[in-house]
């Protein structure tokens, strides 16, 4: 097994004790067994989902307290494992934070963010992680020389918005620049949509109650970004914005909010594709307008993840000075400042916070 490191055998990590409740603790540092890699993580990403972690105490499927949490990263392998060829002591690498099996339908069908035997990782918000055989054979990359590690812990929520768009059915709606794409919600992701479509030639446009956030919006590419109206009452307002009053060829809801995913299906044009990304809480419904579905012929789809796939295509647009990522990226704390991180996201002050062991590395 190599290893650059001093015979460390604890790190510093902000453990998850239950709602609202983060204790940064010296933990045991795990060496690597067969497959596996050391990630010493130089930069991890606060996301929303780690606001609903902290909030609730605990993700039912993903996270039993107490746990170590965090799940965008990147950094450097500190230590290889028996038989790793591919990674070596030094190397700079993004690990998704979940690892398909390859072998079920849904794999086998390139499907595989639904595998039926998807495995999560968690603990970014410590010095290190240990990454599992199966992360590191299938969903761990090396970073292209020149991407910083903030820029590159964005790949997997950059990579959950690229299997969205891929999940927009945009080949039907013309040719980018023609089809108008409505997004609602600026949170990290909704503004990431922006951006990825922006990029590719497609006029956006975005609505949220923060007008911060939509200047954000506007500096990623947005054509258009204006302050929503209440939620459940917005498709007029939308659809007086598109070109001809028509209604949007594609919305994509960002918010998670159910009134804004009705806002979303009464906004889009006949054959228009409605794409509910942000999820709501279990057990949630919406009334569903059959007339409208039927005779305009609306494609109304879930869309949940990220495939290996678009984590590599994720990575490649990070690489792209024009794609201004940083935008997201409202400030840097310590380990130990990660509760503050995810209390000033509560508070709407910052879209995303960089979590570093040591401030000003990486
Ligand atoms: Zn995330
Ligand atoms: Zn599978």
């Amino acid at each position: 097994m190599g290893s650059i490191m001093d015979a460390q055998n604890t790190m510093r990590g902000a453990v998850l004790l239950g709602p609202e409740q983060i204790e940064i603790r010296e933990v045991p540092i795990s060496q690597p067994g067969p497959g596996e890699i050391l990630l010493s993580v130089e930069a991890a990403t606060t996301c929303g989902t780690d606001v609903k972690v902290y909030r609730r105490g605990g993700h039912p499927r993903m996270l039993q307290v107490p746990t170590l949490f965090g799940h965008e990263m990147a950094g450097r392998v500190a230590a290889v494992g028996e038989g790793v060829t591919a990674f070596s002591v030094g190397d700079a690498v993004v690990v998704a934070n979940s690892a398909p099996c390859g072998e079920c339908d849904p794999c086998r069908a390139g499907r595989e963010n639904l595998c039926e035997d998807l495995q999560y990782i968690n603990g970014a918000y410590a010095e290190f992680l240990l990454v599992p055989e199966r992360f590191v054979r299938c969903n761990t990359y090396l970073i292209p020389e020149g991407l910083s590690f903030e820029r590159a812990a964005l790949t997997e929520p950059l990579g959950c918005v690229i299997h969205g768009i891929s999940n927009c059915d945009l080949s039907l709606h013309g040719k980018p620049g023609e089809a108008e794409i409505m997004v609602f919600g600026a949170g990290p992701i909704g503004l990431l949509f922006v951006a990825a479509l922006a990029m590719e030639g497609h006029r956006v446009l975005l609505t949220d109650p923060s007008p911060e956030r939509l200047a954000v919006g506007k500096e990623l590419g947005a054509a258009e970004a204006f302050e929503s109206g209440r939620a459940g009452d917005q498709a007029e307002m939308v659809r007086a914005r598109t070109q001809n009053d028509k209604g949007a060829a594609v919305a994509i809801d960002a918010s998670g909010v159910p009134q804004v995913w009705l806002d979303a299906i009464a906004c889009v044009r006949p054959g228009g594709t409605v794409n509910l990304f942000g999820g709501c809480a279990p057990g949630t419904t919406i009334p569903l307008d059959t007339h409208l579905l039927h005779y305009s012929e609306l494609t109304i789809k879930g869309t949940y993840h990220h495939r290996p796939e678009t984590i590599k295509g994720a990575l490649d647009l990070l690489t792209d000075p024009g794609f201004k990522a940083d935008l997201l990226l409202s400030g840097e704390q310590p380990i130990e400042g990660v509760e503050a991180a995810l209390r000033s996201m509560m508070s709407m002050e910052s879209l995303k916070v960089v979590i570093k062991k040591e401030l000003g590395s990486g």
